[in-house]
């Protein structure tokens, strides 16, 4: 028997006019590259979002054509993310800090017809600019009200302003795309991975679930994360989908203006990957109760590991919960997030700690399971080491372009290249992304719960466990330290710190001081790297 229910398509115009109708005199902050604050509303944001549809429908951007932006988080961004694709077009963020021949490769895969640009961000597009053949009109955002023009370029206020406030958004199918982001390509060249109106949608939807996110009308949400970054990690729609306040950090994430940013605005929810947060939280502890953030109702944590150490010392010191999420480009981004469930609140709190720690378990509609390297689904016991699989409606189901096939199961699952372990309550673990895994005499050793151990001594900000190349063992730990200002700690004091908690074959060889982690273009530690300056340390 067929359902008699309405076939009602599941797409962002419905957020972009639900937030006008509902929602027209709630605020959207943006920080200015000179710190100074603008406000805007819904009303306003809805009014420049069609006019800037007009002005791109004008300038030939039509159904499926790409309109790429060069911008950090700010509400003309915003009027972007909505309005090309609301109009059937398909927003594409390009990554600020890859290389510019990076950039290039990527604008020309995704054959951006349109770029909008930052004016500060200018110069970084005309180093690449030129090798891309597709584009055909550069908008310039100007970087403070007033900015006079000074570019042959278009400029954005100067396009918008005659056009009306009225576009006839078209009737659109949910299955066509809505936005393109590119894998940081750490292992080869990146990769984009196709939004859906239908996978962002429901990814919003989810996000607003209370179990989750959470995210909802009466929050200010701050999204630390880069709009260049998995749509920070969706925000911006589920922010629009809820009609919640929204809080743009401009360019300017330092720990101290982040802290400022967040007791002024009184944020309630922000979210941001873990090296923001343990800078901000040495500051806290530097300036106890300096900032009020009694607003602050929970930190979305993502992107690479966070340590238990900084979930504990935010809860413990500041009275702060983090929310720990796992996810990747290719999953819209939210894939699970570690929360503990109503049958273990009553738990210890070292039980409660490594529930909150872990990666969490799949949110609706995503479903997760573990293979080995024979393919063979491996069982939840919490110990077995396995390659984590995933799949769910906004899961890709292939790459942009011919790339990556191999990445996708026969039956159906995305192979998100980290090697996990699942408990038997269904609390997944990040061991390692399997390029990082270090492999000591045919044994797994885990980096990032090395890592986790190292965090917790109270002199360091910063561990990476990475595999160095040995004669006997082919590869064994090396870690390396960044310790916290005005901090000390030896190798002798780091090693006794952890060896009570792993086996002796798992501890490290031998530490590297640094001054910093080398990072990739999203923040996570660039183990390559590390491997390049440091892989021969333990054969000299
Ligand atoms: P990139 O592949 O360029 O790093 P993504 O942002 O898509 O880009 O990265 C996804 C990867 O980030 C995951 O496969 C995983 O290795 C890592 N990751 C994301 N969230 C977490 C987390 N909470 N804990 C550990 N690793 C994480």
């Amino acid at each position: 028997l067929a359902g008699r229910m309405m076939d009602f398509p599941l797409t962002l115009t419905h957020f972009l006019e639900r937030a006008r109708t509902f929602f027209g005199r709630n605020e959207i902050v943006s920080r200015l590259p000179d710190k100074t604050l603008v406000r805007s509303t819904y009303a306003d944001f809805h009014r420049r979002t069609g006019k800037l549809a007009n002005a791109l429908s004008r300038l030939g951007v039509g159904q499926g054509d790409r309109v790429a932006t060069l911008s950090w988080n700010h509400q003309r961004h915003l009027e972007v993310y909505l309005g090309a694709p609301a109009m059937g077009a398909v927003v594409h963020t390009l990554n600020l800090r890859l290389h510019p021949n990076e950039l290039g490769y990527i604008a020309n895969h995704a054959e951006d017809k349109v770029v909008v640009v930052d004016r500060s961000l200018l110069p970084l597009f005309r180093k690449f600019a030129d090798q891309v053949r597709s584009v055909r009109h550069v908008i310039v955002i100007p970087d403070l009200p007033g900015d006079t023009k000074t570019s042959a370029e278009i400029d954005y206020e100067e396009l918008i302003a005659p056009e009306k406030d009225e576009f006839a958004w078209p009737t659109l199918d949910e299955r066509s795309a809505a936005m393109i982001c590119y894998t940081s390509g750490t292992t080869g060249n990146p990769k984009g991975v196709v939004y859906s109106h239908r996978s962002t949608v429901l990814h919003s939807l989810v996000s607003c679930m209370a179990d989750t996110i959470g995210v909802r009308e009466g929050d200010t949400v701050l999204p630390v994360v880069p709009m260049f970054h998995a749509a920070a990690w969706g925000l911006p729609y589920s922010a629009i989908a809820a009609g919640s306040r929204i809080v743009f950090p401009g360019p300017h994430l330092d720990p101290q203006s982040l802290l400022d940013l967040m007791a002024a605005e009184k944020v309630t929810l922000a979210a941001g990957v873990p090296t923001i947060w343990l800078g901000i939280l040495q500051l806290l502890d530097q300036h106890p109760g300096k900032w009020d953030l009694s607003t602050v109702r929970s930190m979305v944590i993502g992107g690479s590991a966070a340590p238990p150490s900084l979930i504990d010392g935010f809860k413990a010191r500041h009275d702060l919960d983090v929310t720990h999420a796992w996810g990747m480009t290719e999953t819209n981004p939210l894939g699970t997030l570690a929360r503990v469930k109503n049958g273990l609140s009553g738990s210890d709190d070292a039980t409660k700690l490594g529930c909150k720690a872990s990666q969490g378990y799949a949110v609706p509609f995503v479903e997760q399971r573990h293979v080995g390297e024979d393919g063979a689904v491996l069982p939840w016991d919490g110990e077995t080491m396995g390659e984590l699989e995933v799949r769910g409606p906004w899961v890709a189901s292939s790459y942009f372009g011919a790339e990556g096939a191999d990445r996708f199961t026969e039956d159906g699952w995305f192979k998100t290249g980290d090697v996990v372990t699942i408990d038997h309550e269904g609390y997944l673990r990040i061991t390692d992304r399997s390029k990082d895994v270090i492999k000591s005499g045919g044994e797994w050793i885990s980096s990032v719960a090395l890592e986790n151990a190292l965090m917790s001594h109270p002199a360091v900000l910063e561990a990476a466990v990475f595999a160095a190349r040995h004669p006997k063992w082919t590869e064994r730990p090396l870690a390396a330290i960044v310790l916290k200002e005005g901090k000390t700690a030896t190798k002798e004091e780091l090693s006794a710190h952890i060896e009570a908690k792993f086996a002796k074959f798992w501890l490290p060889d031998d530490y590297v001081f640094m001054a910093q982690i080398p990072r990739t273009s999203t923040g996570k530690f660039l183990k390559t790297k590390l491997r390049e300056l440091h892989g021969d340390h333990l054969e000299k």
